[in-house]
């Protein structure tokens, strides 16, 4: 059995032929990870006891006779976003670096009683700021496709352990594309769910009303099998909800063929590079072949998405990052100040939350934070943050206009292929734009995919060949749409 082929499907059909052990697969997971790893930087860090221990657990359970299900023993990588009790969670940040869980967010509570194995926590963009994993306060991660470039980001870690087979699938996080760009740059499937059809208990927050937790997958099929065993209402997320019908299942191509792809065309405008317009083509053909119907759409407020994210973003940002003071939650060890008792003196708590903050966030993290406290103060807050909700809702009006024509959206995910490392860190702005067709999607909170348009690309002229994915984009709550035209558009390509 080679890792490298594994599927979560091929992984549970070789589990229950017999063919390996939980143990044992978990175990060379580990030894691939140990020779591979240190080229491409997926990992912040391994749970190396925790995954074993556990896997031993799921084998005696199996022994027993328990149907565990289909996610029994498959080895996870997680964002370093998300909490698993007893581990560090620095969401890549150095105000963070000591910070262990306390309890397990609802996603791996739920991954845990389905029986699935966490390897380790991936490397992210700090906060999840960022397009290129760049960000992160610890290392950065490199493309596996080409080392010289970016996996994308803020999920970086987390697409490149599966493109580069060190996981079988993994969780990302999307606040404005994180888990579909990266995806695309590494030539794997992402999925951000429709907003509240996965709790956010136990992710760090972000811009709450736009972060939703996803899969980063191998395959579409694995994508909704992940998505499938995530979903659903929670009493700790009030923002959860119940009506995410999706189950896994094959959908008959005849009623794939009743569903009408919208082609917006504000999506393919000019600044697409040659090479993903060519990919993108290649995939509405592919899609053609199928005899899905398509349709020119407009979605006339896409050129304010961009300007209103980044008002919304780093305004919830500004507030949610108020938390980290240095009092609450691990410290800098530099900043062992004198806690409680001495904060009393107010100069003092003031340095605690200068010395902590200034030493403990980056660049970008502060860059938001100043931004967010701007547009939230008064005087500003009608001109930028009320404004900026305002166009929000146009923008979601929008589709909404554009899903009584169509059912599902096509657009590229993003404007160019995986960039060079260090190509745009200088350049905010630059970054910026990479997200530019994934934001609409946060912003009115609808559920997309990220697939790659050939998982082994020839048309294309870039050297090296470098994957670019499309994106399906869904109505609320129509996971099932968009992974069921996925699904067949894998079988094409084949
Ligand atoms: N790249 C975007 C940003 O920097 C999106 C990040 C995300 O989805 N977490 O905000």
């Amino acid at each position: 059995m080679d890792i490298r082929d594994l599927t979560i499907k091929k992984f549970h059909e070789g589990l229950v032929n017999k063919q390996f052990s939980v143990f044992e697969i978990t175990k060379a997971f580990f030894n691939y990870i140990k020779e591979k790893d240190s080229r491409i930087n997926a990992y912040l860090r391994l749970t190396e006891d925790s995954a074993l221990s556990r896997a031993n657990k799921v084998d005696i359970e199996l022994a027993e006779g328990k149907n565990l299900g289909i996610l029994a023993g498959i080895p996870l990588a997680i964002k370093d976003n998300i909490l698993i009790e007893g581990e560090l969670a620095t969401a890549g940040s150095k105000i963070l670096e000591n910070y262990r869980a306390s309890y397990d967010a609802t996603v791996i509570k739920k991954l845990k009683k389905s029986g699935a194995v966490f390897l380790g926590k991936t490397n992210m963009d700090e906060f999840a700021m960022g397009s290129s994993t760049e960000n992160s306060a610890f290392k950065i991660t490199k493309n596996p496709h080409d080392l010289e470039r970016v996996p994308g980001g803020s999920s970086g870690g987390s697409a490149a352990a599966v493109a580069s087979d060190m996981a079988v699938a993994a969780l990302g996080s999307d606040t404005g594309g994180s888990i579909r760009q990266p995806a695309g740059f590494c030539g794997v499937v992402g999925l951000k769910p429709t907003y509240g059809a996965v709790s956010r208990n136990g992710l760090i927050a972000m811009a709450s009303s736009l972060d939703q937790i996803g899969p980063i997958t191998k395959t579409v099929e694995d994508a909704g099998i992940l998505f499938e065993a995530i979903k659903g209402k929670d009493e700790l997320d009030a923002t959860s909800a119940t009506n995410s019908e999706f189950r896994i299942q094959n959908s008959e191509l005849q009623d794939i063929r009743k569903l009408k792809i919208g082609l917006p065309k504000e999506y393919f405008a000019g600044g697409l590079i040659k090479e993903v317009e060519e990919a993108i083509e290649e995939a509405i053909k592919n899609l053609k072949s199928l005899k899905i119907e398509f349709k020119e759409i407009s979605l006339p407020h896409t050129k304010y998405a961009l300007s209103c994210y980044y008002i919304i973003m780093p305004a919830e940002v500004s507030a949610n990052l108020a938390r980290f003071d240095g009092v609450r939650y691990a410290r800098l060890s530099d900043a062992k100040l004198r806690i409680h008792a001495n904060a009393a003196n107010k100069s003092e708590l003031l340095n605690i939350y200068l010395k902590t903050r200034g030493e403990g966030f980056g660049d970008e993290a502060k860059r938001r934070i100043i931004l967010g406290t701007f547009v939230l103060s008064s005087g500003y807050y009608d001109a930028y943050y009320s404004k900026a909700q305002k166009v929000r809702r146009l923008i979601k009006e929008d589709f909404d206009k554009a899903f009584e024509e169509v059912d599902v959206i096509l657009t590229p995910v993003s404007p160019t292929p995986a960039f060079k490392i260090g190509e745009k860190t200088d350049d905010p702005l630059q970054m910026y734009l990479s997200d530019i067709f994934t934001i609409p999607v946060n912003l009115a909170g609808l559920p997309a995919l990220s697939i790659p348009v050939n998982p082994k690309p020839k048309t294309q002229n870039l050297k090296p060949n470098l994957p670019v994915g499309f994106q399906l984009i869904g109505k609320p709550f129509r996971e099932v749409d968009i992974l069921g035209i996925g699904q067949y558009y894998e079988k094409i390509i084949e």
